[in-house]
Order: C-alpha cells, then sequence, then structure tokens
C-alpha cells in the first residue's frame, strides 16, 4: 500500500476542496477530515455544538478558533489518522489555527499544503449552480445532477442546495476567505510547505495535478517518507 499522507488543502469556497479530498483520501487511503462535513453532522443531529453553529454558518461566518481547534484535536486524536494520516479539508482557515494545528501535530509536522487555484468568477459560477447530499455531502450541480430525481447516486440522500450558498452568505464567506484564510497562504509558503495546484479544469484533471505534486514531493530528498 501507499504510504499514508498528512495533508491540508486550501482553496476558496467553491475551488472544488471537497471534491478533491475525498478523492485524494481514497488514493491514500487516509481519513478525509472536514470541519464544514463535521459541522453539518452536528447540525443535523441538533447537538448543542450543532444548535450553536448552525446560525453562524447560515450567515456564512466563521466559527470560533477554539471550538473548531477541539473538535479537529479530537479527530487527529484518533487512531486512524494517527497511524496514515489525514486529508484535512476547511482547517486550518485562520493563523491561529495554523498556528493551534502545528501544536497539535507536533513533533510531527504537516508533509504538505495544497493551495486549489481557481478564478473567483468562476467559483462564483460553481457555486450558484451546487447542489449536496445532505447525508453523505457528495457534490453534483445542476448541470450533473445525479441519475435519480435528485436522490444521492452515492448513499440515497437528499440532494439539496446548501443553506449557505445564497448571494448574500456566499459574498461573506469569499470576503472572510480573503482576509482571514489567504493569509495563510503567505505563512505556510514562508514553512516551504505551499504548493499551488490549478484547480480549473475536469476533477479528474485536477486530482492526477494533485498527486502529480504530492509525489514530487515524495521523491525529493529529505522531504515526505
Ligand atoms: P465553505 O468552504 O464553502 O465555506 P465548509 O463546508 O468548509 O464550506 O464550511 C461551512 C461553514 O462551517 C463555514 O462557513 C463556517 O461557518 C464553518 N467552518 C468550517 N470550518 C471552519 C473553521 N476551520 N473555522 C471556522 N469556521 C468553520
Amino acid at each position: 500500500m501507499l504510504p499514508g499522507v498528512r495533508l491540508v488543502v486550501l482553496g476558496k469556497q467553491g475551488a472544488g476542496k471537497g471534491t478533491q479530498c475525498v478523492r485524494l483520501s481514497h488514493h491514500y487511503v487516509v481519513p478525509h477530515v472536514s470541519t464544514g462535513d463535521e459541522l453539518r453532522g452536528e447540525v443535523k443531529s441538533r447537538t448543542p455544538l450543532g444548535l450553536r453553529a448552525k446560525e453562524v454558518m447560515d450567515r456564512g461566518e466563521l466559527l470560533p478558533d477554539d471550538l473548531i481547534m477541539e473538535m479537529v484535536k479530537g479527530r487527529l486524536g484518533e487512531g486512524d489518522t494517527r497511524a496514515r494520516g489525514f486529508i484535512l479539508d476547511g482547517c486550518p482557515r485562520t493563523i491561529p489555527q495554523a498556528e493551534a494545528l502545528d501544536r497539535l501535530l507536533a513533533p510531527d509536522r504537516l508533509d504538505l499544503v495544497i493551495d486549489l487555484e481557481v478564478p473567483t468568477a468562476q467559483v462564483l459560477k460553481r457555486l450558484a449552480s451546487r447542489r449536496v447530499c445532505v447525508d453523505c455531502g457528495t457534490n453534483y450541480s445542476v448541470a450533473q445532477p445525479p441519475m435519480v430525481n435528485w436522490t444521492c447516486d452515492v448513499c440515497g440522500g437528499e440532494v439539496v442546495q446548501r443553506e449557505d450558498d445564497t448571494e448574500e452568505a456566499i459574498a461573506r464567506r469569499l470576503d472572510n476567505y480573503e482576509r482571514q484564510t489567504a493569509p495563510l497562504i503567505a505563512w505556510y509558503t514562508e514553512r516551504d510547505l505551499l504548493v499551488p495546484v490549478n484547480g480549473t479544469g475536469s476533477p479528474d484533471t485536477v486530482t492526477k495535478r494533485a498527486i502529480r505534486v504530492i509525489e514530487e514531493r515524495r521523491a525529493a530528498p529529505g522531504r515526505l517518507p
């Protein structure tokens, strides 16, 4: 089996992070850890955290760093992620989260941070037509719906538009991304961890590009295991 990987994927809303992270997690046989999916699970189960998170998420705002890092700490402390690694999607989203993640992983560190690059005009188009399964989070679009009547091809769940995919919430999320998450690109570049990947083109093309950069890093001396 391929060695695992400890990977963070950054990218604007609609850049295709979710889709690519699922594919990379299958390829490297490591868990896909998505803070957005975990939070949506809490909302769906109406847990105290979910009830608190829903309103903030629907407005397109960020949840407090401490709360997110507590959730991530729990997930990264489990046996599967400790053994083979993880594909982390949606965290870190602020510099304090990146610092907390570093502390959490020490003495290990991340292997690589991929920045999935897609122009804003294109992500706006993708977000307007995005539809998602409420149960397993599989993404569809108006142009590529599930085979049968908005029922998920993977799990049979209902496929809907996300409540935070309104024009107003999208604008706020993209604005937050520029202000709070984009600075992570410089932060990880300084630490020699960041690799940009062109996120335009078909999902297959983008996955191949991502795998190529991970393997290039692995091949570089003193880099990945
Ligand atoms: P998107 O990237 O499209 O905003 P996600 O599914 O990653 O979607 O996240 C949905 C929402 O969950 C965010 O808008 C935010 O409210 C909350 N969230 C997810 N991850 C984080 C995080 N690391 N820090 C703060 N809030 C988060």
